[in-house]
């Protein structure tokens, strides 16, 4: 018997509610839909790649900070926490959670830029989107249909995470707490950590960053059970600190506007106009000016940009020699173009509507898919002076 709804809010998404999957599929004896999507991420090639991508650190610059998926699975843990305390549906927080960053390409945001403007006429990129079209399209799992088949809630987040709801989701109304917890918890997640890394890797100091607001509260939360510190113990008390205040200021406000705004029920949810997962004033300026600062001082510190500028021309490198010369591309990827080009064999296995993809859409998803250590042996394989193979 598969979970039941019983010990949900009544504000949380239910499995009786879901609208379910696009291909038909039967029931599992003890594992719920919710569940069965949550091991069809884990289990997707798109989700072992994390492991090798930037989160905004370079993946390779040393063993401790953050990557795509460590940031993917801290988001997870403080989501279902944030989930569980206020009755949400934790196994579908947890999928959307775990799916969140799945479409990231590698060298992380400069990476997502340089494919964007390569796609300026065609669409652009997206990462959301693009993780979408992953789970719909490019994983190919299973025989019986296309990607992975995953229901219409977890699909709807990536589409809300980007904020452009497109035509198949727009009947759904406003978005489900999930999601939104899951978007909240990712900002907590990557304010927190992208600070904690920038310490630990000495791009900046504890005294830089003392006269932030968040970080004053946080020390004086630590400094009144810890008389004095050594820096590197009171460098982790801290982060542990930021990272309660946000989840305990979540946690109120989200609790606060639920009650304000009657929400009693699933219905009231997808009615309501107000954003209901939140931080209140304060906190939500702090969290601002903490950012301010990253933007400034991390996000363009010199180590930084010299891999969003080393990763931007990898990928626009790549790009332009694999679009003038498609035969460079591995199999898969040249069959997915297959479907629209004659001189190349179309495999019948592939569905419809997977065919008539552009030779420039086949080579973002195959590059949006490649790991920053696979990216960078590419180029060097493709424009090596050498003539070894
Ligand atoms: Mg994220």
């Amino acid at each position: 018997m598969a979970e039941s709804d019983d010990l949900l809010a009544p504000y949380a998404m239910r499995l009786t509610a879901s609208r379910g999957r696009h291909y038909a599929e039967s029931d599992h004896p003890f594992r719920s839909l919710y569940q069965r999507d949550r091991e069809r991420i884990v289990h997707s090639s798109a989700f072992r790649r994390m492991t090798g991508k930037t989160q905004v650190l370079v993946a390779t610059l040393n063993d401790h900070h953050r990557t795509r998926l460590t940031h993917t699975l801290e988001v997870t843990q403080i989501a279902r926490t944030v989930a569980r305390r206020l009755r949400l549906n934790e196994d579908l927080v947890e999928v959307i959670a775990l799916a969140h960053d799945i479409g990231h390409p590698p060298y992380g945001h400069a990476g997502e830029q340089a494919l964007d403007d390569c796609l300026r006429d065609r669409g652009g990129f997206n990462h959301n989107l693009y993780g979408l079209r992953r789970v719909d399209l490019l994983e190919e799992r299973y025989p019986e249909f296309p990607g992975l088949n995953l229901t219409f809630e977890v699909r709807e987040a990536f589409v809300r995470h980007a904020g452009i709801v497109t035509p198949e989701f727009t009947t759904a109304g406003q978005p489900l707490l999930e999601g939104e917890v899951v978007d909240a918890v990712d900002s907590i997640a990557y304010d927190t950590h992208d600070l904690d890394d920038a310490l630990g890797l000495e791009f900046i100091t504890l005294a830089d960053v003392e006269e932030l607001d968040l970080v004053q509260s946080a020390l004086a939360a630590v400094r009144s059970r810890h008389a004095a510190l050594p820096p590197y113990a009171l460098r982790i008390a801290m982060i542990r600190e930021l990272l309660a205040i946000q989840v305990n200021g979540l946690l109120d406000e989200t609790a606060r506007r639920i009650t304000a705004n009657r929400i009693d029920s699933l219905a009231a949810v997808r009615s309501c106009q107000a954003e209901l997962v939140g931080f209140a004033e304060p906190l939500a300026l702090q969290k601002q000016q903490l950012e301010a600062f990253l933007r400034e001082r991390v996000y363009r510190h010199p180590r930084v940009l010299q891999m969003t500028s080393n990763g931007n021309r990898v990928l626009k490198s790549l790009y332009g020699e694999l679009v003038a010369h498609p035969h460079l591309l591995p199999e898969r990827p040249l069959r997915r173009w297959a479907g629209s080009d004659t001189i190349l064999t179309p495999v019948p296995l592939l569905p419809n509507r997977v065919r008539g993809s552009s030779l420039e859409r086949v080579v973002t998803d195959y590059l949006a898919g490649m790991t920053d250590r696979f990216a960078q042996a590419e180029y060097q394989r493709l424009f090596s002076t050498s003539v070894d193979p």
